[in-house]
């Protein structure tokens, strides 16, 4: 996978508003945010899209979504609910090529999506 802006977040090389990181996930605020709340769950690991996921991943696409959950729960918008996304590849709207959890919240959501 070729290097994206992501990488350059994790290793702290451009600056990001980061709210949460463990062993295996960084995250932080999208910078053009599409909700009150607008914070992206990413992992460590150069996985480039969905579609790169394998077998082995598992275990780390289970701790994404969760620490996302942890964080609406923390945060206290958990009840009031929020959006997870995952864009995947052209149609899927993606535009950075390090997988991400998009976690949206703070207002009204509609569906469907554009
Ligand atoms: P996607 O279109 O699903 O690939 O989402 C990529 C997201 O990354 C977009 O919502 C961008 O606003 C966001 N983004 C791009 N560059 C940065 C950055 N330097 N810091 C924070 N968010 C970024």
């Amino acid at each position: 996978m070729s290097e994206t802006i992501f990488d350059k977040i994790i290793r702290r090389e451009i600056p990001a508003d980061i709210v949460y990181e463990d062993a295996d996930i960084v995250a932080f605020r999208d910078i053009a945010a599409q909700a009150p709340t607008h914070v992206l769950f990413i992992p460590r690991a150069p996985i480039a899209t969905l579609n790169d996921l394998g077998d082995d991943d598992a275990l780390l696409v289970g701790k994404l979504v969760l620490a996302a959950t942890r964080y609406a729960k923390a945060r206290g918008f958990a009840e009031d609910g929020y959006r997870l996304v995952v864009n995947c590849n052209r149609h899927g709207g993606q535009s950075v090529y390090h997988l991400h959890l998009h976690l949206l919240a703070g207002r009204q959501m509609t569906w469907p999506p554009g």
